[in-house]
This record gives structure tokens, C-alpha cells and sequence, in this order.
């Protein structure tokens, strides 16, 4: 079997080594658009301590505390000037994005799968006449491809402006913040992932971006602007953004189908999420595994993909609704700005609370996948 695995992210590393593990004498390659070091992002959030769970992408390495990981078991929920702090209920592991997917492709590489960056996109035709399988992990990036019209994109934008900065202030919790000035309500989204660095995601509605001019502002100067609203959390620290990666509007992509002909979708090429839920990556390893347990057990692979279909939607469509119910709460809060904190936080933990819980749905899929 000849694989092509398009994106070196999350999904399409996790499959290409785990698939590789499974079946050695198939020959997998990946590419991958950007060059080897560029990686998006500054830290993220994973389910667990490696190396026992297995959702969490630091359990399939070797030495998973090179990445110096950081576990948070408490959840501060900052209102009014007040904090309220709680256990998590869950131990989460913050880790540096650019960290692990380089860990990742090491990992691939020493299993004789092979990288090549800055790869231009081949078109469809030459794609099939190339490969038995290609495995289309490429993220939200759905313009630099060509696939069957079956898989075309559904694309949502979400109403707040948000960006991911990082910054070299230590958060010891899980932190959800709402501080407003004359402008607006602005949110901050905070954890450590590395003894030196924290994740920052801040949001804003549209009104509050509008009326702190953060469009005209150079990314330097809005970066000032939003550490100024955040200066009782930062204590003076800077917040960094990556260049290029600005104020965005969350894309959330979804599809009705996970493969057509010899084309199959991972991770967040097949759905995207919300990153106030922080699964994204974990949904990325469950597809990714889905992928290999449903390809390794049958001989059809025509079969297989349409085991693969009949698993991974309906996971990733509770995925999306999960996702946008909280990208919701978030882009209405401003109409329980009054509440007290309690009851905010309260509303907070409730906000997804009438879908089916995600948790089982992505423990069954594991379970199926790991064949336990
Ligand atoms: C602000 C923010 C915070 C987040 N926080 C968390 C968090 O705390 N926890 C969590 O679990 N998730 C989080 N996520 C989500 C998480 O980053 C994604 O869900 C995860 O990276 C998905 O992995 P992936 O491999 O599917 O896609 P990606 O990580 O996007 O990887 C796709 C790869 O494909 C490459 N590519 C694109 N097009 C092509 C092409 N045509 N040819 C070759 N290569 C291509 C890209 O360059 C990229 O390397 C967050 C996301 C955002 C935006």
C-alpha cells in the first residue's frame, strides 16, 4: 500500500507513525506546505500524563518530559476583579505546540517516513494516479487543495476577533479571564506549557476591536494595548504574537464526508473546533488512530474507509456542536457580564451540558481504536 499523508501536523504525524507501527512494510510518505520551521501556535493544552493516556500525542514519544510538559489540575475563572478558583476535575498537560509536532516528525522520520517541505500542492489527478491512499490531514487549510466536490468544506466564522500570543508570565492554573475598559469586554484565555512560557488567547466582540482601533494599531502596539487591559495577570510581562498570525475570526470547517474515492480526512481538515473546548488536538490523535485501527482491519480498502466514515462523522460532528455551543457562551457573555462570579462560572461549566458528553464519545472511539 502506497500512502501519501498531506500536512506535517498533529493528525497526519500521529497516523503516519502509528500506521507505519501497524503495517511496516507499507510505504508512507508526508508533505508538507510550510518549511520545517514553521509551526503555528504557541502552547496547547492535552488530555492527561503521558505516557498512560492514550488521547494525549506525548504518549506516543519516547521521552515525552523532553518537552518539559506542565500539568494543571486547577481552573481559575477571573470576574469582576475576583478570582474563583477550583480543581479541574481532570489533570491537563500543557505542552509547546512547536515543541511536540517537532518531536513528532523526529519520530516519523526515525521510522523511515519521509518529509519534504515546501511541497506544492499536486492536483487530484496526480494525486490518484500516484497513491492507493491519500490521507488528507492539511488542518483548516482547505484552499491549497483539490478533492472530489463530495468533500467541499462547510465554513463558519465565528462573530469575536481572537489572537494567540504567547508570554513569558507563569500561570500556575487554567485561566479564564474578563476584564472590560471603555472599549469593551475583553477575554483572556491563559496556561503555562513550558517552564518559561504561557499560552495568551485573547477575544474581543467586533465592537470592542472596532473601538480600540486594534485594526489600525501596528501588531506591536496592539500587543501593548491588550497586555495594558491584562496588566493585573501579566505583572508587567509582554505579550508576543507570531508574525503573520493576527486578529482572526475563528474558522470552524466541517464536511459531510470523511473519504471519497482515495481520499480520507483527518484532525481538523475534517473538523475544526472552538479552541475554548481545547480538543482540537485531541480529536486529531482519535481520528488518526480511528483511521490506522480501520485500515489495519480490514483487507478492502474501500471497506475500510467506509468504516472509517461511519465512525469518525459522527464523532466529529459532536465535536463541532460541542465546539460552537462554547464558541456561543463566548460570543454572548456579554449579557452575563452581571451575574456574580459564581453564577457566571456556573453558567460557564454548563454550557454544553445539554449535547451527549464529548469525553465518552472520543473514550468509545479509543477504546475501538486501540481495540481495548
Ligand atoms: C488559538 C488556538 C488555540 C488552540 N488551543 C488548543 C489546545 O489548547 N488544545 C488542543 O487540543 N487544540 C488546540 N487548538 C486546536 C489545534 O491546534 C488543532 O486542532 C490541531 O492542530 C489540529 O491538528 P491537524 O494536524 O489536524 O492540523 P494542523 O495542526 O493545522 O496541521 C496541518 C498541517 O498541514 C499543513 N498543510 C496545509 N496545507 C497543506 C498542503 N496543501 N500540503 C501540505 N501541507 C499542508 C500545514 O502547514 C500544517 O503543518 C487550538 C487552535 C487555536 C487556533
Amino acid at each position: 500500500m502506497k500512502i501519501l499523508v498531506i500536512g506535517a501536523g498533529p493528525a497526519g504525524l500521529i497516523f503516519a507513525s502509528q500506521m507505519k507501527q501497524a503495517q511496516p512494510g507499507w510505504d508512507i510518505s508526508i508533505v508538507e506546505k510550510n518549511t520545517q520551521e514553521e509551526v503555528l501556535g504557541w502552547g496547547v493544552v492535552l488530555p492527561g500524563r503521558p505516557p498512560r493516556h492514550p488521547a494525549n500525542p506525548l504518549s506516543y514519544l519516547e521521552q515525552p518530559e523532553r518537552l518539559n510538559p506542565q500539568y494543571l489540575e486547577e481552573f481559575k475563572l477571573v470576574h469582576h476583579d475576583q478570582p474563583n478558583l477550583m480543581s479541574t476535575g481532570v489533570t491537563l498537560c500543557g505542552v509547546e505546540r512547536r515543541g511536540l509536532v517537532q518531536a513528532l516528525r523526529a519520530k516519523c522520520v526515525a521510522a523511515g517516513i519521509a518529509i519534504s517541505y515546501e511541497t506544492p500542492p499536486a492536483s487530484q489527478a496526480q494525486l490518484e494516479a500516484e497513491y492507493d491512499l491519500v490521507v488528507v490531514a492539511n488542518g483548516v487549510n482547505h484552499k491549497t487543495l483539490q478533492l472530489p466536490p463530495s468533500l467541499a468544506p462547510q465554513i463558519d466564522f465565528g462573530r469575536n476577533k481572537y489572537i494567540w500570543y504567547g508570554t513569558t508570565q507563569l500561570f500556575d492554573q487554567m485561566n479564564l479571564v474578563f476584564r472590560s475598559n471603555a472599549q469593551g469586554m475583553f477575554i483572556g484565555h491563559a496556561y503555562r506549557y513550558s517552564d518559561t512560557m504561557s499560552t495568551f488567547v485573547v477575544e474581543c466582540d467586533e465592537q470592542a476591536y472596532a473601538r480600540a482601533e486594534l485594526e489600525m494599531r501596528s501588531e506591536r502596539d496592539a500587543a501593548a494595548y491588550i497586555a495594558k487591559v491584562f496588566e493585573a495577570e501579566l505583572g508587567g510581562h509582554a505579550l508576543v504574537s507570531q508574525p503573520g498570525q493576527g486578529w482572526r475570526n475563528f474558522m470552524t470547517l466541517s464536511r459531510e464526508r470523511a473519504c471519497e474515492g482515495k481520499f480520507v480526512l483527518i484532525g481538523d481538515a475534517l473538523q475544526s473546533g472552538h479552541f475554548s473546548i481545547g480538543h482540537g488536538t485531541t480529536m486529531a490523535v482519535v481520528l488518526a488512530l480511528l483511521l490506522v485501527k480501520t485500515l489495519s482491519a480490514d483487507t478492502d480498502p474501500v471497506a475500510a474507509l467506509d468504516n472509517f466514515n461511519a465512525r469518525a462523522l459522527p464523532l466529529a460532528h459532536l465535536f463541532r456542536d460541542h465546539a460552537n455551543s462554547s464558541r456561543l457562551w463566548f460570543e454572548s457573555v456579554a449579557e452575563r457580564m452581571e451575574l456574580s462570579n459564581a453564577d457566571l462560572t456556573a453558567s460557564f461549566d454548563a454550557r454544553r451540558k445539554d449535547l451527549p458528553p464529548l469525553q465518552d464519545a472520543l473514550m468509545a472511539s479509543l477504546g475501538y481504536a486501540l481495540g481495548r
